[in-house]
């Protein structure tokens, strides 16, 4: 006989996990000790060291109805500069999505996944060369952010011991859903995780400090207009024109790039907010100073920055990333001609494979 699978904790808002409570004929006031726990103490279990002023009763429901939905890790790999760290977790059901913890210019970020797998195909991704396998619960994507901040929390408690003067921040500040998957494919799930990471009782993100990046799932930015989601919104872009996007990000083929723009404009007149567009420089195929004109004149007018990304090299893609001369004429046509803000991102990490789905691939022997 199969039983229902059990509740877990990181799936519930502070209010649901009161509801809970109650449900247990348990009090709620329980609930801020189980939240502190959670979301304070980054617990990894229920046991008495772990959770030491947790009633008994409340302990002996958790224990018996719920889960803790801590992520083991499966493999954990540096950078050789020490920027950037990457996780792959493994999930109950065995699959594997990858987190990666980022320290550069003075933040320290957590990129988390959103799905196992993706659907849109890009062509040039990891991941979406995987193909699609499960939307993440609010749970598992809420574990990820839980993950980061309780390795931040470790290596500020080593660090105070070895080398007082050299603390790294011991906080997660910022989180960046960019990862394995397309964030508003699992647009509910999604808004729980962040309302959960929203919880000023708990892990207290700003709003401001959360940012969505899609692939140009046009229904999703409308809702996000609709519902004045108030995160930071990056849209992928890759490419000024309908045909040259549509073979590089398959999804265009169902959100056109007119339709696109028109929802991008929609999200900025009903959020005040600028959009961050997202260009993979690929070499000798979007990194012409011809091409950096027509993303001018898509963007004209609107409120925007653009964050050019030179190709991190998959081996399902065979291009290649723009060299910095030609990412830096691109950025300067966009500055001269069209006053546009760009950011040449560069590329960390990129000797533990940190583009998305990279760690994956390459542990399942693709
Ligand atoms: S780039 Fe993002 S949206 Fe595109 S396939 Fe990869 S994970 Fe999915």
């Amino acid at each position: 006989m199969s039983h229902p699978p059990r509740l877990n904790l990181y799936d519930l808002t502070r209010e649901q996990l009161r509801t809970q409570l109650v449900r247990w004929e348990l009090s709620p006031v329980h609930a801020a000790t189980v939240w502190n726990y959670l979301y304070l103490g980054l617990a990894e279990s229920f046991s008495e060291t772990a959770m030491p002023d947790l009633p008994a009763k409340v302990r002996t429901r958790l224990l018996a109805e719920t889960t803790l939905g801590v992520l083991p890790t499966a493999l954990e790999t540096d950078s050789s500069d020490g920027f950037t760290r990457k996780y792959l977790l493994r999930l109950a059901d065995q699959e594997r999505i990858e987190t990666v913890l980022m320290r550069f210019t003075g933040r320290v970020t957590a990129c988390v996944s959103s799905q196992v797998g993706c659907a849109m195909g890009c062509v040039f991704c990891a991941t979406g060369q995987m193909g699609y396998t499960r939307h993440l619960t609010p749970g598992e994507i809420v574990a990820q952010a839980v993950h980061v901040a309780r390795a931040l929390k470790l290596s500020a408690l080593s660090a105070h011991h070895s080398a007082p003067a050299a603390h790294p921040p011991a906080r997660l500040r910022n989180v960046v859903l960019m990862g394995m998957g397309e964030p508003l494919h699992n647009y509910d799930a999604v808004m729980q995780a962040t309302d959960i990471l929203r919880d000023e009782a708990g892990l207290a993100l700003g709003a401001e400090r959360i940012t969505l990046s899609t692939v140009g799932v046009v229904p999703g930015i409308l809702r996000l207009a609709q519902e004045k989601r108030p995160f930071h919104l990056a849209v992928s872009l890759h490419a000024a024109t309908q045909a040259e996007r549509a073979a590089l990000v398959p999804a265009a083929k169902k959100w056109p790039l007119d339709e696109l723009m028109a929802a991008c404009r929609t999200y900025s007149e009903s959020t005040g907010r600028k959009i961050f567009y997202e260009w993979t420089l690929i070499e000798g195929k979007n990194d012409s100073v011809e091409t950096a004109r027509a993303v001018g004149e898509l963007l004209r007018g609107l409120p925007a920055q653009v964050n050019l990304i030179p190709l991190n090299p998959t081996s399902g893609y065979d291009g290649a990333p723009t060299h910095n001369a030609a990412a830096k004429a691109f950025q300067h046509i966009l500055a001269s001609e069209f006053k546009l803000p760009s950011t040449v991102r560069q590329r960390r990490g990129i000797d533990i494979a940190a583009g998305c789905g990279q760690l994956a691939v390459a542990e399942a022997g693709h």
